[in-house]
């Protein structure tokens, strides 16, 4: 991949981590406001577990944003996790943040080996 194609990818990358993180902070404010009278505590708590959804969601977007940030730095990006292949760029196009080529996310979408956790991505983060 060469250096164009990294800049437009990082710009993307970038973008989307400041969206990320502005909305994982507005979403934290609304997660510890507190209803005076708690009208409604079914759908208080049902609006309070769809946030926590969201906000994982999000969360584990966030880290694999971070992670292909990363990659971009120490020259790893675009790079299957699992099978080393190169991820074809139309998958970079529309997943920037794409760990795996399509194959390999549909193995393990298909739990066909042991996908990368969360965790893993911190390790990779806190190395580079
Ligand atoms: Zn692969």
């Amino acid at each position: 991949m060469n250096q164009t194609e990294l800049n437009k990818y990082r710009a993307v990358l970038e973008a989307k981590k400041a969206d990320l993180s502005a909305g994982l902070r507005n979403r934290e404010d609304i997660a510890i406001e507190k209803t005076p009278d708690a009208l409604d505590e079914v759908q208080l708590a049902g609006e309070r577990e769809l946030a926590i959804r969201n906000l994982d969601r999000e969360s584990s977007l966030l880290r694999n944003v971070r992670t292909a940030l990363a990659r971009i730095e120490d020259g790893s990006y675009g790079v299957c996790f699992h099978c080393e292949e190169d991820i074809k760029p139309k998958r970079l196009e529309a997943v920037p943040w794409a760990k795996y080529c399509i194959r390999c996310q549909e193995a393990a979408d298909r739990h066909e080996f042991e996908a990368e956790t969360g965790d893993a991505d911190e390790l990779l983060l806190n190395a580079a």
